[in-house]
């Protein structure tokens, strides 16, 4: 709406305000002196009480006081805006500028959009799949959602067999009793993770060793696993398993992490909850271990709203993830256990949705990585961001779009624009914090990529952007004017 057609005079009569308000319609209409100068706003309710104090409609606005108004500054926050509305109980403040002049009236509900970095994406489907659930009373833990989503799933990754479990964290906890991992064992880790990849290790009583990332696809660092595997061999200890995270939706780069494993004789548990979707050289990130995870918890690519996958080529495996998955109960009439077994398949319900979500997943993947392509695209001039690089050898999902604030960049940190970006009600948030600087993991051995540790750099100077496929363009855009607006 155009200001001016909300200013009104004090030579005004009562009348004219009234409808003025009337058909502005903004609740709200905005006082000028003579020399053109914001004064103060007036609302129904202040014309009501001129009115109940006597004035008739033919009388000016002369009688009005003067009274201070809640005005916003030029360059002002969505944040402040909307707490000086919240603190005020009004909807609409005007803006006014150094001269004080009324540049916009911004109202609460053109500002109180919050834009996330990554919320669930529902599509047509899952629905059906759950009444279907409901209709034939299959509400319970597993049922044929559950082996349906099962089938359907390894037919996408092109894996032998999958078995759906409650979360990634029971699927990589699975994971490495099937490896055998337990007590005083040792077990490697990328340490640029989010602590979920790691903290399975713990469960079983091993230790985690954590393994810097390479530049190239910011995943596992071939030449600091190498490092690490030389080291556990002198010391007569090699780990009982690796676990190789793919970040943001970017396989790491297997080829040489496989071939150094094979060497070693060490299994691989591909932790792949970000990155379903992905290809690493053609074939599906998660498919490349003795067993790969992924996650459909609530921010990830799909979702069950919280659910995971374990997959492998071996049937043996995957006939004992379900079996101890589901308590252990040995094959007997009576409930009989001679393992300890855990609560960790996936229900029935919820498989449902997965199934739905599995249908639109070619979708987000498109989605996701046309999102980053934008902000790549329509931010290459700014000259101290750098955008996560793709190898040819990677298809990536770009499950989030990720940046770096160049570190020769005088001007700005990484910090500074994520406070800016969520001062204007825009969620950022930085690149994980590497296990390795965790409280928690604290005195865990570390192995960097070379002399200069890459997975804090990322995390010093990383940003991470809202990444949802289910983001307006408006929303992109006001995302890309925010960061063009910070210059330097
Ligand atoms: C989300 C995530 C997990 C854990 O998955 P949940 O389903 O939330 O338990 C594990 N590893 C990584 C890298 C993740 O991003």
């Amino acid at each position: 709406m155009d200001v001016a057609e909300l200013t009104i005079v004090r030579t005004a009569t009562l009348r004219d305000a009234l409808a003025q308000l009337n058909q502005t319609a903004q609740g709200v209409i905005l006082l000028h002196n003579n020399a053109g100068k914001f004064e103060r706003t007036v609302t129904d309710g202040d014309l009501r009480r001129l009115i109940l104090n006597g004035a008739n409609l033919d009388d000016t606005l002369a009688s009005l006081a003067a009274g201070e108004s809640v005005i916003l500054p030029v360059g002002f926050t969505r944040r402040d805006a909307l707490e000086l509305m919240r603190k005020h109980a009004i909807n609409h403040l005007p803006v006014i500028d150094d001269d004080g002049r009324v540049v916009d009236l911004v109202s609460r509900a053109q500002i109180d959009e919050q834009i996330l970095l990554s919320t669930p994406h529902m599509g047509n489907a899952e629905l059906e799949f759950i009444d279907e659930a409901f209709r034939t009373n299959w509400i319970a833990p597993l049922g044929p959602n559950v082996d349906a989503f099962e089938r359907e799933l390894a037919a996408v990754v092109g894996s032998s067999h999958a078995v759906a479990l409650s979360s990634g964290t029971a699927a990589i906890h699975i994971g490495l009793i099937l490896l055998g991992v337990g007590e005083g064992d040792v077990v490697f880790c990328s340490s640029l993770t989010f602590a979920a990849s790691v903290n399975p290790i713990v469960y079983q009583g091993a230790k985690p060793v954590l393994i810097d990332s390479e530049p190239e696809s910011w995943n596992m660092s071939p030449i600091a696993l190498e490092r690490a595997l030389e080291a556990s061999k002198r010391e007569g200890r090699l780990p009982k398993a690796v676990i190789i995270v793919s970040l943001y939706g970017q396989s790491a780069d297997m080829d040489p992490l496989v071939t150094l494993c094979d060497e070693y004789g060490v299994p691989i548990v591909e932790d792949a909850a970000e990155s379903l979707g992905a290809t690493y050289k053609g074939s599906a990130s998660g498919t490349f271990g003795k067993m790969g995870i992924y996650s459909f918890n609530g921010n990830k690519i799909i979702t069950t709203s919280g659910g995971g996958m374990l997959v492998t080529e071996d049937k043996a495996l995957a006939d004992r993830a379900r079996f101890l998955a589901t308590q252990a109960r040995d094959p007997a009439p009576h409930y009989q256990h001679s393992t300890i077994g855990y609560n960790y398949r996936m229900s029935n319900i919820l498989a449902g949705v997965g199934r739905g979500q599995l249908t639109v997943l070619n979708d987000r993947v498109a989605a996701r990585r046309a999102v980053f392509d934008t902000y790549k695209s329509e931010l290459a001039d700014i000259d101290w961001l750098e955008w996560m690089p793709e190898p040819d050898w990677s298809y990536s999902t770009h499950w989030l779009s990720v940046c770096v604030v160049a570190s020769d960049n005088p001007g700005i940190r990484s910090s500074e624009v994520i406070s800016l970006l969520s001062a204007d009600l825009i969620e950022a948030r930085p690149v994980w914090k590497p296990m390795h600087r965790q409280p928690v993991f604290q005195g865990a051995q570390y192995f960097p990529h070379d002399n200069s540790s890459v997975s804090d750099y990322l995390f010093e100077n990383g940003i991470c952007l809202p990444s949802g496929s289910n983001m307006s363009e408006g929303q992109i855009e006001r995302i890309i004017n925010r960061i063009r607006s910070i210059g330097r």
